[in-house]
């Protein structure tokens, strides 16, 4: 692993174009892989991706798409692999993936992908988040990458060009147009973007935060920057320390308009998220609820990622808690003030009381139904929320205040760095073991009961 190591860097100095030119430096080591990803026709949206394996001693490499999420599967557009002498070799295909029968050669293979949608009204904009503009393009790793199912080496190269003027700015390190990717695992979350981009970097807590930023905004970048760094610092601040050392936010005019659909959103991977604003926003919304979506979707980094539900009967806690947490946080780095947050917490108090789902389905049921349907999603959302409230109001009391739900978060965290699989037992477990309170009966009722008594009294009166 070294001496590959040894060899990443070597890449990276000579900055070369296309890692096959160095092959020779790295002989003897571990299976390594590389991807080129070239503009081949802008206006069609369609860029060209080579792929080189080195070192696999397998008679066959299995491809296959990264799951988007409910959105399209990548679709290679004429698919061939070569060996270095550049016989070809034979690709089959079994539904699932295309399997390179290399006998165990060093080759490479090459495919062209078309990053374009047709309607961004469909689930398809969460799963599709790249696109080709004419000053500017911002490429998704699942969109991309047809992803080997060989284990191979870490630190993958990937080159890109896609012609724009500027520099490529991504969630990893990178050096002119190459980055280098930790692991194939990560590829699929890997976002970068190049061309009419402005950046603007900072050291935060030990970690380095970029921002990406292009269009024309009724703010300004340095406005936007001030917000995401004291978010992103005191959520760090929160947990002692972040699962990653950098942190990427890119932010774009959001492409949907109109009645109905987002305004505002933002979609978290890897350390890295992808801000999509209303070009329309006032500067002083950055002063308001919105940048609850930075707030909440940076949380995600701990309560989502490092700390993952166990499945969709723990989601009402991973999104609650990250949807209370996220106006929290506005509050603590004043963004928003005291009654700020208690209005937004009435708002949803009251959207939870008019949902049509509040007398059949129980708040911990919510992520087990549609989700495509908006009540089940505000279900679980605005009932996790308030959960996540009477949850950390009843630590802080059992403890006089010396406890809160964040220390049982980040007792989790610091005891899991590499990362933990979470549920109701673990949760209940670990907040006995801060406070000595069992919230076993609290959950039971806050989100396994049909319209829990305790959420329907008003938040003034109490
Ligand atoms: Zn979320």
């Amino acid at each position: 692993m070294k001496r590959f190591l040894a060899a990443i860097t070597y890449l990276i100095a000579t900055a070369s174009a296309g890692c096959g030119l160095n092959v020779a430096a790295l002989t003897e080591a571990d299976p390594f892989l590389c991807y080129t990803v070239v503009m081949k026709d802008p206006a069609l949206d369609l860029v060209s991706v080579t792929g080189s394996v080195y070192g696999s001693l397998d008679g066959k490499v299995p491809f296959t798409a990264a799951n988007p999420g409910g959105g399209r599967l990548l679709e290679p557009l004429g698919l061939a692999a070569r060996d270095l002498s550049g016989r070809p070799l034979e690709i089959t295909a079994d539904g699932v993936s295309w399997i390179v029968r290399n006998e165990g050669r060093d080759f490479t293979f090459s495919y062209d992908v078309v990053l374009s949608i047709g309607d961004r009204y469909t689930p398809e904009i969460r799963g599709m988040l790249s696109m080709i503009g004419a000053d500017r393009s911002r490429l998704m790793g699942r969109d991309i990458f047809l992803l080997p199912g060989t284990l191979f080496s870490e630190g993958i190269l990937v080159d890109i060009d896609t012609g724009h003027e500027g520099g490529l700015h991504s969630t990893w390190e990178c050096t002119g147009g190459r980055i280098i990717v930790p692991e194939v695992a990560d590829l699929a979350s890997t976002l970068a973007v190049s061309g009419a981009y402005r950046e603007l970097e900072a050291e935060v807590s030990g970690t380095r935060l970029s921002l990406a930023i292009a269009g024309e905004w009724l703010f300004t970048d340095e406005d936007l920057f001030r917000v995401v760094r004291e978010v992103v610092s005191l959520e760090i601040s929160m947990f002692g320390s972040s699962p990653h050392g950098k942190h990427l936010f890119v932010c774009e005019p959001n492409p949907v308009r109109g009645p109905g659909v987002f305004d505002y959103y933002g979609v978290h991977f890897a350390g890295s998220m992808l801000l999509l604003l209303d070009p329309a926003m006032d500067g002083s919304l950055l002063f308001d609820t919105p940048m609850a979506v930075v707030a909440h979707e940076f949380f995600h980094n701990w309560n989502g990622e490092a700390l993952q539900p166990s499945d969709e009967s723990f989601m009402w806690f991973t999104e609650g808690a990250t949807v209370y947490y996220s106006y929290r946080v506005l509050v603590d780095s004043g963004v928003i003030a005291g009654d700020q947050y208690e209005r937004q917490a009435e708002n949803i108090r009251r959207r939870y009381l008019d949902n049509p789902y509040l007398a059949d389905i129980a708040i911990g049921e919510a992520a087990n139904r549609d989700l495509s349907d908006r009540g089940m999603v505000n279900l679980l959302y605005d009932g996790g929320f308030l959960a996540a409230e009477a949850l950390d109001r009843e630590i802080s009391e059992a403890t006089s205040g010396r406890v809160s739900l964040i220390d049982v978060l980040r007792s989790l965290y610091e005891r899991h760095p590499g990362g933990a699989t979470i549920d109701e037992e673990v949760l209940r477990l670990a907040v006995i073991e801060l406070t000595g309170r069992d919230i076993g009966p609290l959950v039971s009722e806050l989100v396994h009961s049909k319209a829990p008594e305790m959420l329907s009294a008003s938040r003034l009166s109490s």
